[in-house]
């Protein structure tokens, strides 16, 4: 099959799958997450288009995710698991483990960063955690490198036998580039797994080889050329030098022909930041003797460098350690390093738009009723589009996936002998659920935790676009799959309280809350599903109930109460805030609101 004719204008994600699919990637899976989401749905798409015969899925978790496509390599085939970078976190017990055992078939561990950051609740650098694990890493600076960057890390792999990590960053993965498609092979390998328990189940004993051997590996890789520095303008020579690795190297590129320095001031890209390559170390500091290093979001590459008196670079504060390196900042750094007039006026910040739920949501009918419930309550929360139930003041903590399960127990034990315990309400949606929540529940029944726990249920993983959950019963391509009854998990976890509600329901949901409320206080944990189909998948397909025609009538006196407790984006303050008003274009017809205000003045418009 030649697909090489043309050129196509892929995202970076799409990039990195087509790249997946013309290395005969064979087993590949994720946990959504963003920037990385659109990985695995690309790999599906083009799996469905070109007919290739491989596995796609998305595992409940990132270390789940993990280990189903690392025991494909172990079976020989080539692999990949994708996640964004706090993700990693999740996965990195296999990680870690997996590094040492290596990995037969090539295995690539595609872990999105995301500095600034605009979607996440850490900046972290995923190439420390492949500096922990022992494992080389790439760093594509653009959809065309990071696509180029699949076929190294599956060469690299499997001539090391050890897994591979490539990090694009956020500015990467929704970038658009023309790409070149190449050919699809048609992947002859046959999974052959080799029972080898001394490495596949090694004991602590042969573990300690297995590092002895990594750490082998590891040193035969940092000589080797195939993922060495590039010199970009060999013409240029002098004392002073830039090295920058991922986007910031395309920014450092662009930034020196601003500037006019292409000629002058060399410039290295580091396609691989971890190992540095030994010769590159002592070729830099025996050739230069002022070095600049760019690269997000942490100073792994300035690290790695002996001589830090010669290195400008984060770890003595000139290039800045949060946010990301925009193209503003690169040439400010390099005007400042060379002493040139810089070119691109500093702009002012944007004015912001505070986030909030959609007009419609179902989520903000659930807070509602859980602050009518428990109105002075600590209210626990997690990873989802939920997170934003902060501005309606009924969302107190946000911490990792699970930890509002967790974090409601550790409330409760927190109090267990203060005279008045706070009523504990725990929020999670459902794709967290089952990623990280489970366990927790099980903890806390187990425990006896007092405390609600309302389960967000949309069915569907929301913020990352729409990714099923175990319990919609499709996977990747929309394939049927067997669903899990969420219900039946619950009972099987010993809840006693279990219900269920409709959000829109406003008025019945919040009796249901107060009652799980009062179970809590007197037996133990309690739990809610607030079941309402996300309103965005609903008008996707072309779904959604009758909508009710709301508006504001006299009764109105502007007291806000609507705005700042209930908050949908349709209900905007008119005639200088004497008065609320419906903007008829963003509501949605849901009817929640007519529950809302006090004096009975958001009514049905007949
Ligand atoms: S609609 Fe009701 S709650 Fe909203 S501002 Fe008017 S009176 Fe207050
Ligand atoms: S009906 Fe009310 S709550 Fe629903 S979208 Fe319209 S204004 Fe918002």
């Amino acid at each position: 099959m030649n697909q090489a004719e043309n050129k196509a204008l892929m995202m970076g994600n799409e990039a990195i799958a087509r790249g997946l699919v013309e290395n005969g990637c064979s087993v590949a899976t994720a946990y959504p997450g963003t920037p990385s989401s659109e990985i695995l749905s690309s790999v599906a798409m083009y799996r469905r288009q070109l007919g290739i015969d491989m596995h796609t899925q998305w595992a409940v978790n990132e270390k789940i995710a993990f280990e189903i496509a690392y025991a494909g390599s172990q079976a020989g085939l080539r692999t990949a698991v994708s996640m964004k970078q706090v993700g990693l976190n999740v996965a990195s017990d296999p990680l870690m483990s997996a590094a040492y055992m290596g990995c037969v078939g090539g295995f690539i561990i595609i872990s999105a960063d995301d500095p600034g950051p605009h979607s996440s609740q850490t900046e972290q650098d995923s190439r420390m955690l492949a500096v922990m694990a022992k494992i080389p890493v790439l760093d594509p600076d653009s959809p065309g490198q990071a696509k180029a960057m699949v076929g190294m890390a599956y060469d690299l792999s499997e001539t090391f036998k050890t897994p591979v990590m490539l990090r694009p960053t956020t500015r990467v993965c929704h970038s658009r580039q023309d790409v070149q498609p190449g050919d699809i092979p048609v992947s002859t390998r046959q999974p052959d797994f080799k029972k080898d328990p001394l490495r596949w189940a090694a004991t602590p004993k042969f573990r300690y080889q297995l590092h002895l051997e990594l750490e082998a590996k590891l040193a035969d890789i940092a000589r080797q050329t195939a993922t060495a520095p590039l010199l970009r303008n060999p013409q240029a020579g002098g004392r002073q030098a830039v090295v920058a690795s991922g986007v910031a190297a395309a920014y450092t590129a662009e930034a020196l022909n601003d500037l006019g320095l292409w000629e002058r001031l060399p410039f290295y890209q580091v396609l691989q930041p971890f190992p540095l390559h030994t010769d590159f170390m002592k070729q830099l500091l025996a050739n230069h003797d002022d070095v600049l290093i760019l690269e997000e979001s942490t100073g792994i590459i300035e690290m790695q460098l002996a001589d830090h008196r010669r290195v400008k670079g984060k770890l003595n504060h000139v290039v800045p350690r949060v946010g990301e390196l925009l193209p503003e900042k690169v040439e400010r750094l390099l005007a400042d390093f060379t002493g040139q007039a810089v070119t691109i006026p500093e702009l002012p910040p944007a004015p912001g738009r505070r986030p909030t739920l959609c007009a419609g949501c179902p989520h903000r009918a659930s807070f509602f009723a859980i602050k009518k419930a428990a109105p002075r309550g600590i209210y626990t929360s997690d990873i989802g589009c939920y997170t934003l139930g902060l501005n309606l003041e009924a969302v107190d903590t946000v911490l990792c996936m699970g930890a509002a399960i967790s974090q409601a127990a550790g409330f409760y034990h927190a109090y267990r002998n203060a005279e008045k315990r706070p009523d504990v309400v725990a929020t999670i949606g459902d794709s967290t659920f089952f990623h990280a929540g489970l366990p927790a529940l099980i903890d806390a029944v187990n425990h006896n935790v007092r405390f609600v726990l309302v389960i967000l249920d949309n069915r569907t993983t929301a913020m990352t676009g729409s990714q099923p959950t175990p319990a919609t019963g499709t996977g990747v391509s929309g394939e049927a799959l067997v669903k899990v009854d969420m219900e039946t998990l619950i009972k099987g976890c010993g809840v006693e309280f279990l219900e269920v509600g409709d959000p829109y329901d406003l008025a019945n949901f919040t009796a249901m809350v107060k009652k799980a409320v009062a179970f809590s206080r007197s037996h133990g944990p309690a739990v809610v599903i607030a079941r309402h189909p996300c309103i965005i998948d609903l008008s996707r397909q072309g779904k959604g109930t009758d909508p009710v025609r709301v508006t504001v009538n006299d009764d109105c006196d502007g007291c806000g109460y609507c705005l700042q407790h209930f908050e949908c984006p349709a209900l905007v303050a008119v005639d200088d805030g004497a008065r609320t008003a419906v903007d008829p274009l963003i509501c949605t017809g849901c009817g929640v609101c007519l529950n809302v205000c006090p004096k009975g003045a958001i009514v049905a418009d007949r």
